[in-house]
């Protein structure tokens, strides 16, 4: 891997109300970089209580050299929209695999089965929406 493109993996809760139950911590596989400025992130890390208005939950914090601050909120948005890319271009090249295969655009239940049968994708009935 690139060391100007590392990742680190955080452990936060994935809802902002999360009631103190540790089945919300989930980790994230987020850039090494402030998405502000690109500054190194997490230079500090250590683990402190999240507090949803009512319950506390020990999860991951963390101190950026830039000073930037990296909410729990920000950080689901960040790793959401990175999935997202992933997703895109998953389908983007099962599509481009498969009109070479067939010889035409495949549909997208085509393009969904193929994923699945490669393990690239869970069941769509376990709630993926390509
Ligand atoms: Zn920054």
């Amino acid at each position: 891997m690139n060391a100007d493109n590392e990742t680190i993996i955080v452990r936060i809760p994935k809802v902002a109300e999360h009631g103190g139950f540790p089945e919300f911590l989930t980790e994230y596989t987020i850039s090494n970089k402030c998405p502000k400025c690109g500054a190194k992130r997490a230079i500090k890390r250590w683990e402190d209580y999240s507090y949803d208005g009512s319950k506390k939950l020990l999860c991951d914090r963390w101190d950026n050299e830039c000073g930037h601050y990296d909410t729990y909120e920000s950080i689901r948005q960040e790793a959401k929209k990175d999935d997202f890319d992933k997703l895109t271009r998953m389908v983007d090249e099962a599509r481009f695999n498969l009109s070479t295969k067939l010889g035409r655009e495949p549909s997208l239940q085509e393009i969904t089965d193929h994923l699945e049968a490669e393990g690239l994708i869970p069941p769509i009935n376990e709630g993926v929406y390509v």
